[in-house]
């Protein structure tokens, strides 16, 4: 027997994976492999077909063509209820009447599993998402997020290979969400399934994600990790959806950076200089006219009118600045610095 490490299997593989509602081309020829273990994000805006491709994989919805496979397995005509996935909703759909272990339970009630076996298995599962101690309350007694996490204990109970999430914190307010996104995150950690979580939302993609599939109608534009999605957006959709794209095209590229082509400059890589400073040589520096101020506590935006024609917002820390102090820039002539390397291709 070998001694070396197993590589990771795949637990999905969607092969040119098509769907149409009448006249509407919801998924139009998407292939993606998600390892086991692996955290994979759909991101785009809405309509781009996130949800079908997440129905298509629990087999709620049947492709028009293409082919799904778990864990080397051919599943595409093969029923939900025998594949081994489990779905999180946005609307918990809890049962309101039922208690919290109850609710937990269920699924393992309907497979027939013997009471002393549910009852631990709810137990252990209310403990993974952090409510031991609730199992008698009802939903109606839980907060949005407890609510959630009863929906996650109810799906992890089943210990499926793959966990799909449809937008399982869009009801939530920002900072709960924001704790959520960590906890989920932990969770899959712990648990070790794969999760595939859909979001329209690029920050919580980038918080959270191994990887994320970046979607465009019904197609996926890139695939990446996070790091790859910010850093070298494939291109000008990607830069534009994932974070602000800071265009440089055409003229303005040849004026400013001396290229052809299309290019994004992200606003964290560029320093706002005041009057002419002269740039090093592995610098670019473009001189314009601050537009606006936005002061954000943390950080500060300035939105700057080039003299050579583009618009670019530049994010800079808080770390001495006065609101009154970054205020009276309004209206004064800047140089905008980074290095060259930050200057990446977004296609053309
Ligand atoms: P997303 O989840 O990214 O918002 P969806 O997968 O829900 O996108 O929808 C993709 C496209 O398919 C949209 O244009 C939507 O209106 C359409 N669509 C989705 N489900 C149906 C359906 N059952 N019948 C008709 N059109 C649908
Ligand atoms: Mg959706």
């Amino acid at each position: 027997m070998s001694a070396s490490p197993v590589p990771p299997t795949t637990a999905i593989r969607l092969v040119d994976l098509r769907k149409s509602f009448g006249d509407v081309v919801a998924v139009d020829g998407v292939s993606l492999e998600v390892s086991d273990g692996e955290f994979l994000t759909l991101l785009g805006p809405s309509g781009s077909g996130k949800t079908t491709v997440l129905r298509m994989i629990a087999g709620f919805e049947q492709p028009t063509s293409g082919t799904i496979e778990l864990a080397g397995v051919d599943v595409t005509r093969v029923p939900p209820y025998n594949r081994d996935v489990n779905t999180v909703f946005q609307d918990y759909a809890l049962f309101p009447h039922m208690d919290v272990l109850a609710n937990v339970e269920y699924g393992l009630k309907v497979k027939k599993v013997p009471k002393a076996e549910r009852r631990s298995r709810a137990e252990e599962a209310l403990a993974t998402v952090r409510l031991e101690g609730y199992g008698a309350r009802k939903p109606s007694q839980l907060s949005g997020g407890q609510r959630q996490r009863v929906a996650l204990a109810r799906a992890l109970v089943n210990k499926p290979r793959v966990l799909l999430l449809d937008e399982p914190l869009g009801a939530l307010d920002l900072k709960l969400r924001e704790q959520m996104q960590v906890e989920l995150k932990e969770i899959q950690r712990a648990v070790g399934i794969t999760f595939v979580f859909v979001t329209h939302d690029q920050e919580e993609a980038l918080t959270m994600s191994d990887r994320i599939a970046v979607f465009e109608v019904g197609r996926i534009a890139q695939v990446g990790t996070p790091t790859e999605i910010y850093e070298h957006p494939a291109t000008p959709f990607v830069a534009g959806f994932v974070g602000v794209s800071n265009l440089l095209a055409e003229g303005v590229a040849a004026a400013v950076l001396g290229r052809e082509g299309i290019w994004s400059v992200r606003p964290e890589k560029i320093r706002v200089m005041l009057g002419s400073p002269a740039p090093e040589a592995s610098e670019r520096a473009a001189a314009g006219v601050i537009r606006e101020v936005v002061y954000a506590g943390m950080s500060t935006r300035f939105i700057v009118d080039l003299d050579a024609g583009a618009t670019l917002i530049a994010v800079q820390q808080n770390t001495h600045a006065t609101s009154e102090e970054l205020n009276s820039m309004r209206g004064q002539r800047v140089t905008l610095m980074w290095n060259t390397e930050h200057e990446v291709p977004v296609g053309s």
